[in-house]
């Protein structure tokens, strides 16, 4: 019999267990990586209610992960043992109409590691060494492993293209504050950050993210604020990342005519929000969305976060053993002051981060 390794395995919705399991076997056109960290994502919590990927399961989940290189397959090019590499977790096919277009994030047959193949909540993961991406020692542990979610965020950010000096609204304070970091980045002016949390929003104005910092607990119509601080105008680009139709309907009102709504926020699938198709062809209104990062978003994050030009880590939590990880979903259920928390199969107690 091979390795053994310690895992948790979604055996059915709601049922996780840590368990002794092969090490996976690489092909030659694989790496083997011994899991360092693995940040914990809102679709891992899918996933464990059974109500994402479903039909994948038992599946070991965790997609935001890095590790250090452990063994290469015979064609690997470009990685090699002892490197510290995060993977791109796209899994393409690589000859469908979309993905001869260019548009892996639409292929097909698109699958993702860690969320529909095995991922790293335990100690090793494999991935194609197509996916692999070496991180500079400049880059911090934990930062290492957000930079899945900053793909997703750089990705939508490249898709809306908010351009200098233009307004930007990103209503949401989760990877919100990441999406408001990167339209200053960008030049943007007024950036206006809208959420529901004080805590969260005291994170952002400590991460100078934006100009307005809104807490929609504290105005009676945030649609009415936005138009106040735009001249009446309403804003060039609006960014939702919430995920529930009140605040896509928002997001259409308060967004200029001739304006940008950047889809980003997940609403279930069948629910419905509504516009007023007027406003979309009088005001020549837009929509546009984003799910996810791929390919060379990876080297663009790893590169913004070696050279600091985005420095996520006010947002950390803490990190927590293998151990512990189905404790922690239920703590990001139920604890709102919690943002991020990472597992760590190397360690044997809980480390608070930003204590
Ligand atoms: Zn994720
Ligand atoms: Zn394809």
């Amino acid at each position: 019999m091979g390795r053994m390794m310690r895992a948790q395995v979604v055996e059915a919705p709601n049922r996780m267990a840590l368990k002794q399991v092969p090490v996976p076997e690489i092909n030659d056109d694989e790496v083997l990586i011994k899991v360092k960290i693995c940040g914990i994502c809102g679709t891992d919590l899918k996933i464990y209610a059974g109500l994402y990927a479903a039909d994948h399961l038992p599946l070991i989940s965790g997609h935001e992960f890095w590790g250090v290189v452990e063994e290469i397959g015979q064609n690997v090019r470009g990685v090699k043992v002892g490197d510290r590499v995060s993977a791109d977790i796209c899994l393409t096919c690589g000859t469908c109409y979309f993905c001869r277009r260019g548009e892996g994030l639409l292929c097909e047959s698109f699958t993702q590691l860690g969320i529909h193949t095995n991922g790293a909540f335990a100690e090793y993961v494999k991935a194609p060494w197509q996916n692999c991406y070496v991180i500079p020692d400049g880059v911090n542990d934990y930062s290492a492993a957000f930079i899945e979610p900053m793909t997703a965020v750089l990705e939508s950010s490249k898709k809306m293209n908010c351009t200098i000096s233009s307004s930007v609204v990103i209503i949401g304070c989760g990877l919100g504050i990441l999406h408001a970091a990167m339209a200053k980045l960008r030049g943007a002016a007024p950036v206006m950050l809208i959420g529901d949390s004080q805590s969260r929003l005291e994170i952002a104005k400590k991460m100078n993210v934006a100009d307005y910092y809104i807490n929609i607990h504290e105005v009676d119509d945030v649609v009415a604020e936005v138009k106040k601080l735009t001249g009446g105008v309403g804003a060039d680009f609006v960014l939702e990342a919430v995920g529930t139709p009140a605040t896509y309907e928002q997001a259409f009102k308060m967004v200029r005519r001739g304006g940008v709504v950047e889809a980003f926020g997940v609403v279930p699938q069948g629910r419905t929000a509504q516009f007023e198709p007027y406003e979309f062809v009088l005001g020549e209104k837009k929509v546009r969305g984003s799910c996810a990062g791929i390919g060379n978003d990876w080297a663009e994050v790893i590169n913004l976060l070696s050279y600091k030009r985005i420095d996520p880590t006010p947002l950390f939590s803490e990190v927590v053993p293998l151990e512990e990880l189905e404790n922690s979903l239920h703590e990001l259920k139920t604890n709102k002051e919690i943002i991020k928390i990472f597992v760590s199969p190397e360690i044997d107690r809980k480390i608070r981060i930003n204590a």
